[in-house]
């Protein structure tokens, strides 16, 4: 049985030119960026070409990438960093309801700190109004925080519209474009972006290293403490064979970008046409918005996503919730929740995200099965009737 994988945006196999231009990084070119002699000019000469990379595709200077372990850490870095730089008694963030939990739990922790923050609610298609950030701007605001494209849903934000307000308020904006990167076109610039963060594992690198976008100007105190590595604003001995990869799957996904987000697009479109057309009581969340091309997130009502998950890997196709499982209990996913979909329904839904690994094929795979093992669970279930077909 041929495995088909329809989870990219939780993570992406390390593309084989990546593996191989990370390789000579651990046993041949070793040296510590930092040194001085050969071995680590060697190092800091890729750690450097890396940057220039990652620079070229969200169209920055390479003095504006900061390396660090993760989206995550990207995210805490912008959002802790501004906020903790910032002068003032009070301070104020605004964010959205359907953010990561790197980007919501950072700000919780902020509240903790007396940080005021206002998560903003998005519409039901998933998408956050611009003017709902203006009017929710403050004397105190020092911070808008908003991704460009949801994980789960896929759905675009208005981020440029956003740039505007929070450059004419002079309020620092961070993106966090985890799931942009690789998908669409990024232009900090145009988008009047201060922070943007991405991560290596969702644009095939390897898990562990990630970027930080970080505007010449922009005042970001570093949050942790060591030497003075990554210009002072991130300590610790560079990470040299992922730092290479990123740059790597940086330059491979600027290649791509022309064509692959137009090639899954289709795919993803026939794979979510069919499944509203075979199979009833279903409905795609977002549908309404702009939506990055791989993404999909369907709702198959009368049925507990979890089980539809299990029940398709061992039909050969890896998908998933949004729902994170924690204590034993499944909770109903905070993002489909905001969009309106009742817990129930949000528990019933699935993620697909298509990749790279991706051939057509696999979207007629995926559709030889799925309608069956949904009408199996749905038999199970007592809540569902079987529409009949009209006579
Ligand atoms: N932000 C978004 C939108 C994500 O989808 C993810 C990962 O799922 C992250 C941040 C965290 O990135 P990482 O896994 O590199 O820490």
């Amino acid at each position: 049985m041929r495995r088909i994988y329809f989870d990219h945006n939780a993570t992406t196999p390390v593309d084989p030119e990546v593996v191989a231009a990370m390789l000579p990084f651990f046993a041949e070119t070793y040296g510590n960026a930092s040194s001085i002699h050969t071995f680590g000019q060697q190092a800091r000469a890729a750690v450097e070409q890396a940057r220039e990379h990652v620079a070229r595709l969200v169209g920055a200077r390479a003095a504006e990438i900061v390396f660090t372990s993760g989206g995550t850490e990207s995210d805490n870095l912008a959002i802790l960093g501004v906020v903790r730089a910032a002068r003032g008694e009070r301070k104020h963030i605004i964010t959205t309801a359907i953010e990561h939990h790197a980007v919501l739990n950072t700000c919780q922790a902020l509240e903790a700190e007396g940080v005021e923050v206002t998560y903003l609610p998005v519409s039901p298609a998933g998408v956050v109004d611009p003017g709902a950030v203006r009017d929710a701007l403050r004397p105190h605001t020092v911070l808008v925080t908003v991704m460009m494209a949801n994980n789960e849903l896929g759905t675009i934000q208005p981020i440029e519209e956003i740039g505007r307000i929070a450059a004419e308020a002079d309020v620092w904006f961070h993106t966090d474009a985890v799931q942009a990167a690789g998908k669409l076109p990024i232009d900090v610039k145009m988008l009047g972006v201060d922070l943007l963060s991405i991560s290596g594992h969702k644009i095939y690198a390897p898990k562990g290293v990630g970027a930080l976008y970080v505007r010449s100007g922009t005042r970001l105190a570093a949050q942790a403490f060591g030497g003075h590595h990554e210009r002072d604003r991130r300590p610790g001995t560079e990470n040299v064979p992922g730092i290479v990869a990123l740059g790597k799957a940086a330059e491979l996904a600027l290649v791509k970008l022309g064509s692959e987000p137009v090639r899954l697009a289709a795919l993803r479109d026939r794979f979510e046409q069919a499944i509203l057309d075979r199979i009833p009581a279903t409905r795609v969340n977002g549908a309404g918005a702009l939506r990055v091309g791989n993404t999909t997130n369907i709702t198959f009502s009368f049925i507990e996503g979890e089980s539809l998950v299990i029940a398709l890997d061992l039909k050969g196709i890896a998908c998933s919730t949004g729902a994170a499982c924690s204590s034993g209990a499944i909770e109903p996913s905070h993002v489909l929740t905001a969009i309106g979909l009742a817990p129930a329904e949000a528990r019933a839904s699935l993620r697909f995200s298509l990749g790279r690994t991706n051939p057509a094929e696999d979207v007629d795979q995926a559709l030889a099965v799925v309608p069956e093992v949904v009408d199996h669970l749905r038999q199970l279930s007592p809540l569902y009737k079987k529409p009949v077909p009209a006579p």
